[in-house]
Order: structure tokens, then C-alpha cells, then sequence
């Protein structure tokens, strides 16, 4: 039996024991889970505030491990390989799939949301998800990847360069993957959030200014530092007003990124979207780019370490859940260890 961080239905979290999966393709590849990361996807799971999950559902996403077997058409891999799990799957058919963006694929299932992910001892997966990293890196930091990934997805669909000024509202572990990866480029980055300490993360991951929203004035804030606007402006808190104050920050000719789920509309007008020529796009996922984030961290590129703030055993699960609802200001990211 392998043990399992399940979700029977909302509200519910559960540490479940289920038959040990394996190997029923010969492409497949069976996974030693060794850490993972929680994220705001696993807590509205939890809460039955995700608009996709279904249950009962095993979480997790964002996961690394050890290959310790695989079916014998298995190339890319071998036993003992450590390997970054690509959480998505796709048909490979429909538009989105044939021009290149399976993110957003008609059929997209994402693992720990549609199908069963990795908060579990073990698990089994094509070998085309997993991308093996060198044992150098740590499991802790590895479980990174993930997150940066979905920080080189915004920066494409941002247009962004190293020349580009770029405001970023929300300093949870997204938004700071999204600054530590904008500063790795090269651009100049302002960032925002209602708690200090979270601040004090956006300073030390080398943020070139940060606004305490609760008590600053945001536009003039921004404005001060980047006259005319931001050329990007990065919704990392996707809540209804964010999304207007992102559009308000632009510059002409800018580029609004939006990661949010929200459902409830947001006031923008018209004008202020053609008088710019503003570019506003969403940021769902991430396309083709978990070889880059694996390089980048061999290279140690960026500083996956520094986002850490708790590492539990999946044991204390429910501990875990609860610091991070209760103490959003003591957090980042909160992993668990398997
Ligand atoms: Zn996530
Ligand atoms: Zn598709």
C-alpha cells in the first residue's frame, strides 16, 4: 500500500491508503515521490473553491521523485533518475494542441486537480511528463520548477525583455517567481503586497522597489518609479480590483498579464485599453517549458531556495494546510517531504 493526501470532497483532507500504481504502458514510468509543493490550487481544492477539480481527488502538482522503474519502450529515463514531474495532459488534437499551446488544450487535465497527483508515495506517469535534473540540486529546491515555470510562461505571454520596466501586484510565491525570474532577465521590477514580510522576501530576491498597497498610494507609487507607467503589469493576485489597477498601471503601448480564477467582472474601460493600444493576455499554465527551468536551475540561475519557508512531512499534511491559512505572513512556500 502506498499512503496518499486525499481530498474525499470538499472540506475534507484525509491521509488515505491505496494499492501501490503501476506500470500498465510500456512508456510509462514509476515515480518515488520524494517532495512537493503546496499551492493556492490545493487549498481551493480543499475548500471546493477550485471552478475544475473533481473528487475524491489525491493533490498536488507541483512534485518531484525518483524513478524506480519504467516500462520497456522507456528511453528518456532510467532507475534512480531525478525527475520534475510536467503536471498536464493533453489531447494533441484540437486548435490550441495543434498551434503549439496544450495549456489551454480543449481536453487539458491537470494532475492533483482533473486526475491524481502527487502528494502520494508513489506514482505512475508517461515518461514524456517527466524531465530528469542532476542529483546536485536538492529535492527542496527542485520542487521549484514547477513554479518557475508557470513565471516563464507569463514572461512570454508578457512579451517580456531585459530592457522592459515591470510592475508585479502580489508577492506570494507566484508573483516573487515571477520578480526572481524577471531579475535573472534582466528587466527592472516593482512589486506589491498588503504584508511586509512578504515584501521583505521581494527586496531580498533583488526587487528593485516594493509598495506596501495597504498603506501606500500604488499609482503614485509606480508612477514615481516608472514615469508613464509599467511597460508589464503583472496580476499575480487576481482578485477583481487588482485586475483594473493592473490595466490602470500600464503604459502605452503595455502589456497586462492576468493569472487570476476570479469569476466576478472588473470595471475596465474601453478607453483606457485602446487610448494605450494595450496588450492583455492571460497566463494559464505553462507551454514547453520545463526544459528551460531545468537548465536554468543547473545553471542556478535563479534562487528557488529562498522562496522555502516550511518543509513538513507529508504526515503532518493537515499542519501544513493550516499554517498556511492561518499565517499567510509566515509563509511562502510550504513543502512537504515523502
Ligand atoms: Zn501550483
Ligand atoms: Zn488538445
Amino acid at each position: 500500500m502506498v499512503r496518499a493526501v486525499l481530498v474525499p470532497e470538499p472540506g475534507k483532507l484525509v491521509l488515505a491508503e491505496k494499492a501501490v500504481p503501476i506500470i500498465r504502458e510500456s512508456t510509462e514510468v514509476l515515480v518515488r515521490v520524494k517532495a512537493g509543493g503546496i499551492c493556492g490550487t490545493d487549498l481551493h481544492i480543499f475548500h471546493g473553491t477550485s471552478p475544475v477539480a473533481t473528487y475524491p481527488r489525491v493533490i498536488g502538482h507541483e512534485f518531484v521523485g525518483e524513478v524506480v522503474a519504467r516500462g520497456r519502450g522507456v528511453t528518456r529515463v532510467r532507475e534512480g533518475d531525478h525527475v520534475v514531474v510536467e503536471p498536464i495532459f493533453f489531447c494533441g488534437k484540437c486548435y490550441p494542441c495543434s498551434i503549439g499551446r496544450p495549456n489551454v488544450c480543449e481536453n487539458l487535465e491537470v494532475m492533483g486537480v482533473h486526475r491524481d497527483g502527487g502528494f502520494q508515495e508513489y506514482v505512475v506517469v508517461p515518461e514524456r511528463n517527466v524531465y530528469p535534473f542532476s542529483k546536485d540540486i536538492s529535492w527542496e529546491e527542485a520542487v521549484l520548477m514547477e513554479p518557475f515555470t508557470i513565471a516563464l510562461q507569463v514572461a512570454d505571454r508578457g512579451n517580456i525583455a531585459s530592457s522592459d520596466t515591470v510592475f508585479i501586484i502580489g508577492a506570494g510565491p507566484i508573483g516573487l517567481c515571477i520578480l526572481a525570474y524577471l531579475k535573472y532577465l534582466g528587466a527592472q521590477c516593482g512589486i506589491s503586497d498588503i504584508i511586509p514580510k512578504r515584501l521583505e522576501r521581494a527586496k531580498n530576491l533583488g526587487a528593485d522597489f516594493v509598495v506596501h498597497s495597504g498603506e501606500e498610494n500604488l499609482e503614485r507609487e509606480v508612477l514615481r518609479h516608472f514615469p508613464g507607467g509599467a511597460h508589464v503589469v503583472i496580476d499575480a493576485s487576481g482578485l477583481p480590483e487588482t485586475f483594473a489597477q493592473a490595466v490602470q498601471l500600464a503604459s502605452r503601448a503595455g502589456r497586462v498579464v492576468v493569472l487570476g480564477f476570479h469569476t466576478a467582472p472588473s470595471p475596465i474601460p474601453q478607453a483606457s485599453i485602446t487610448l494605450r493600444e494595450l496588450t492583455i493576455v492571460g497566463s494559464r499554465l505553462q507551454a514547453h517549458k520545463f526544459p528551460q527551468v531545468v537548465a536554468l536551475f543547473e545553471e542556478r540561475k535563479l534562487q528557488p531556495g529562498k522562496l522555502v519557508s516550511h518543509v513538513f512531512s507529508f504526515e503532518r499534511v493537515h499542519e501544513a494546510f493550516a499554517l498556511l491559512e492561518h499565517y499567510p505572513e509566515e509563509t511562502c512556500k510550504v513543502l512537504l517531504s515523502f
